[in-house]
């Protein structure tokens, strides 16, 4: 396979000093998929302070050396080089107990986690496959390297990362390898939440995300215990077709791969099984679910560790992922004003999805729908109209100089600001000023 000029040029650096290096792991696998790698990563026999000898020159990064890692940024691409290394004896299912270097590149290979990641690329390049990865990368099969139990043993996340792969490039999990992980994936409660939130919302962004989610719900829902009650749950309700769990792995098909859509679309109804009534017909009616799903979901992605503004947006669209919505001009600019518009597209994505997925609406007609949304918002927008405070054409200060103070001040302007989006006042300075003065003369 063919290797970029800078990687080979690294190679050959290493190779002059008198040591080898090869390209390994993502970025062959990648390559040989023929997608495009996010990076390179090179491994070699040079140790942490043989690298910093041989790239004395260059601008290097140094954050990683402790673990063998020495950071070389060519243009402004960054590449990691790694020292050969094996790990050590895992006691605790996520950390080695000591890394150690090792001389050659297959103990290197050997630790990996999966044949498809396995793989090294030699400066001429030659593949370096011992474990088959190529094979299961043409017969789209995602296997550990080595025992499964034992693999995943040593390190839970693994499990994730599995499903990961399989979601991403929409491959078999391998018999042995899903075995593994039907058996250990209690194990995960182990791993740090951080590292579990990556090859989560890896897995939900992939095009394989409905097979992992159907096949590894007790995966899922250790993570996630509010959606336990959602597997097999009849939803009683006639505008339903489909058991919740299949309902919300519909939903979370149908939005776009968005990593704060997925996440919204697979707790959205989490609350569902608190909030059920039943009424004398026996259909199942569930008021004040988005509240609770927002509840439910909220210690989940602090556990996980999401950022702050992610987690308060998938907040924000889990309990208005029903809120009701319309093209027209005064239900828009509320919702404008409420949600922004990043957010307030995001809830037309949640709203088709939604609909979609209960298996009783026309996909055709949701879709239209959304389109509708999109395209009144567009000529909305293109007005530049008033739907927030700060568009107004008068100001606290304004207020004040008619006589407003304290909390009054925010309440007026508000109350300027629905009569503007109702079209019952002009957002123009002369008006806003003269209806407030009107008011305070009132009061
Ligand atoms: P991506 O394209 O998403 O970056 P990647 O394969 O490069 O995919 P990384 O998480 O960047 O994935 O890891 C780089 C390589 O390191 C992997 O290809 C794999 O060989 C190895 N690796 C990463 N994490 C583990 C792990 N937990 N156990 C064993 N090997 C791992
Ligand atoms: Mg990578």
């Amino acid at each position: 396979m063919r290797l970029p000029e800078n990687v080979r040029m690294l190679m050959a650096r290493l190779r002059q000093a008198g040591y080898t290096a090869y390209a390994v792991g993502g970025c062959v696998r990648d390559t040989l998929m023929n997608r495009v790698p996010k990076d390179w990563d090179l491994c070699t026999s040079a140790l942490p302070a043989d690298m910093q000898r041989v790239f004395a020159g260059e601008r290097v990064l140094e954050t990683g050396l402790k673990h063998g890692t020495l950071t070389v940024i060519l243009g402004h691409e960054p590449y990691e080089i790694t020292t050969y290394r094996v790990d050590g004896a895992y006691t605790d299912h996520r950390h080695p107990d000591a890394v150690s270097f090792v001389d050659r590149v297959d103990g290197d290979l050997s630790r990996r986690d999966f044949t498809i990641n396995a793989m090294a690329c030699g400066e001429d390049g030659a593949v370096l496959d011992f474990f088959g990865g190529r094979e299961d990368l043409k017969a789209g099969i995602i296997r550990c390297v080595g025992d499964p139990e034992k693999r995943f043993g040593e390190d839970a996340l693994r499990i994730m990362r599995a499903l990961r792969f399989a979601s991403r490039y929409d491959f078999a999990i391998e018999p042995e390898t899903d075995r593994a992980i039907r058996s250990l994936y209690p194990t995960l409660d182990r791993v740090a939440g951080e590292r579990i939130r990556v090859e989560l919302l890896g897995m939900l962004t992939g095009p394989g995300v409905g097979r992992m989610l159907r096949a590894y719900p007790e995966v899922l829902t250790f993570l996630i215990p509010c959606l336990k009650e959602e597997v097999g749950y009849d939803q009683k309700n006639p505008h339903h077709l489909f058991t919740l769990w299949e309902h919300t792995v519909r939903a979370v098909e149908e939005v776009p791969p968005d990593e704060v859509l997925r996440m919204t679309m697979l707790m959205h109804d989490c609350g569902k099984p608190a909030a059920r009534i039943t009424d004398e017909k026996g259909i199942g009616h569930y008021p004040g679910h988005q509240a609770i799903s927002a509840r439910l979901t909220a210690p989940i992605l602090e556990k996980y560790r999401f950022d702050r503004a992610s987690s308060d947006r998938i907040l924000r669209l889990v309990e208005a992922h029903d809120i009701p919505l319309s093209p027209d001009r005064k239900t828009m600019l509320r919702r404008l004003n409420r949600f922004g518009e990043e957010d307030l597209r995001a809830l037309f994505d949640v709203h088709r999805a939604d609909r979609i997925a209960t298996g009783t609406r026309s996909p055709a007609h949701a879709r239209e729908r959304t389109q509708e949304l999109n395209d009144a918002l567009d000529a909305l927008l293109r007005e530049h109209p008033c739907f927030s405070r700060k568009d107004l054409a008068v100001n606290g200060h304004d207020l004040m100089a008619l006589g407003f103070s304290g909390a009054d001040i925010g309440r007026e302007l508000d109350r300027l600001l629905e009569a503007v989006m109702d079209g019952q006042t002009e957002n123009t300075r002369e008006a806003l000023l003269a209806e407030s003065a009107k008011r305070r003369a009132d009061s």
